[in-house]
């Protein structure tokens, strides 16, 4: 891609909207722009990013034996008032009435809709388990929208739902999506903690957020400091395999972890003082076993191995993607700008050309584009007419990882020079010798830490 043909609008000063880095950066680095209070246009490089999170997402949720469908951003009002929560969800639901005079809303969850499209479909215990899921937006009415697409009333959900025979059954199904979480998150390069989440009247220990530690996060967390050196499952997990998987749970839940709502000062103040982590956290997603809850009053129910109706366990998983990309920032920037890892960086290598129209300089330019390009690189070439500092500082501020800086002097001496965004590290090299290392370092960079 070239910049002179791309659409970067980057801002040189600082919104004054914006409190927290991440929100900051996003609108400064030309990620998104918001259209009101809390709703918000992704441009193209913030799109970039957001589609590689959401690659990320579906491949683990694929992995761990989930099924993709897409639902709908508008639901009927009855289906809510099947379950009852049509009254109950309160002002951030947003209603809407068609010209029929029909009671329309903007889905905030769909809970109600899957349970729906299950109870059409699946009529035997032979159809479980079940896990559908979908990344789609979803509006909630927050009485205060802020920190950007952090919390923003219109946001991007990745909701999976599953569906079991029994309790027991459903552990199962919410180890598969615990695990599936881990390396999600892993995936980012963010370090996620389950912790512990309020079950309310559903009770049992099946509910848990993951949290990302960061200064500007609005839980206040506390866990064992050992959960941050935890490895991470790897990507030959056998998802059918139920013992492994519990015990692989049952050991990231062994230590202590919880947010201010579920915080017991006696069991932390228990751990060796070196062993505390107080900090704050981001909630990037959050997995729940609710049992009955919607299949009961929705009469959702299957025909069991004895030929009696049963009802089904349910399970919903929800992770929010744009509030991913925020967080990834508030875990990974310096004084210059954003620092993409790999996996999700909007382009790979940022191929600054120092002097647009020198024939020599654009010549090794084009060549090296071509090649990047076709080892598989996501290249962006700064072709544009203007002072180097200028160009760093933009690619420095988007934050991609690799800068392959091209310029007069170095063609006549046969070189480029590479420099790493996270480190700032620069070497100097031969062209065919940057090629291969960018080529060996975005490859391994793409792959789970
Ligand atoms: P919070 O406690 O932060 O308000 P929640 O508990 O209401 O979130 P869930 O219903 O558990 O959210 O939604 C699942 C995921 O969707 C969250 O973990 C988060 O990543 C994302 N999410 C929820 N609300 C928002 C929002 N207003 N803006 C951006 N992402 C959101
Ligand atoms: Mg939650």
């Amino acid at each position: 891609m070239r910049l002179s043909r791309y659409f970067l609008p980057v801002l040189k000063e600082t919104p004054k909207e914006a409190e927290i880095i991440s929100h900051q950066l996003m609108l400064r680095a030309g990620l998104i722009r918001q259209e009101s209070a809390g709703i918000y246009a992704w441009l193209p490089l913030g799109l970039r990013v957001l589609n590689k999170v959401n690659t990320i997402i579906r491949e683990e949720q694929n992995r761990s034996g989930a099924v993709e469908l897409l639902m709908p951003t508008i639901q009927s009002a009855d289906l809510w008032r099947e379950s009852g929560r049509y009254d109950a969800y309160g002002k951030e639901m947003l209603r809407i009435r068609d010209r029929h005079e029909r009671d329309m809303l903007f889905g905030p969850t769909n809970e109600e809709m899957i349970t729906g499209i299950f109870r059409t479909y699946a009529k035997s215990y032979r159809d479980l388990p079940l896990n559908l899921y979908h990344i789609q937006w979803k509006f909630r009415d927050e009485v205060r929208p802020r920190f950007g697409v952090m919390r923003s009333r219109e946001f991007l959900m990745k909701d999976a739902y599953s569906f079991d025979l029994s309790k027991e059954a459903a552990r199962h199904s919410y180890n598969k999506m615990f695990v599936a979480y881990l390396r999600t998150f892993a995936r980012f390069g963010l370090k996620a903690i389950p912790m512990r989440a309020d079950t309310g009247p559903i009770g049992g220990d099946l509910s848990h957020e993951f949290i990302i530690l960061a200064e500007t996060g609005e839980s206040e967390v506390f866990c064992h400091k050992d959960y941050l050196a935890f490895p991470v499952p790897s990507s030959d997990t056998d998802f059918d395999d139920v013992a492994n998987l519990q015990a692989t749970v049952d050991r990231w839940t062994s230590l202590y972890a919880a947010t201010s709502e579920m915080h017991d000062p006696g069991a932390y103040d228990a751990l060796t003082a070196d062993a505390r982590v107080s900090a704050r956290g981001i909630e990037v997603g959050h997995i729940f076993y609710f049992g009955t809850k919607y299949s009961e009053p929705m009469k959702a129910t299957v025909q069991g191995p004895d030929g009696k109706p049963v009802t089904v366990h349910m399970g919903s998983y929800g992770i929010g993607p744009t509030r991913v990309v925020a967080a990834l920032i508030e875990a990974s920037h310096d004084k210059d700008g954003i620092v993409w890892p790999v996996s999700v960086a909007p382009f790979e290598v940022a191929l600054v050309n120092l002097k647009p129209g020198d024939a020599d300089t654009d010549r090794v330019v084009d060549d090296l584009e071509q090649r990047l390009e076709a080892a598989g690189i996501e290249v962006l070439v700064d072709d544009r007419d203007d002072r180097p500092g200028a160009k760093f500082a933009s690619m420095d501020l988007i934050g991609v990882p690799y800068q392959l800086i091209v310029g007069p002097k170095g063609v006549k001496a046969g070189e480029v020079e590479i420099k790493s965004r996270r480190d700032g590290v620069r070497r100097t090299l031969a062209p065919d010798d940057a090629v291969a290392a960018l080529a060996a370092e975005v490859i391994a960079g793409r792959k789970l830490a």
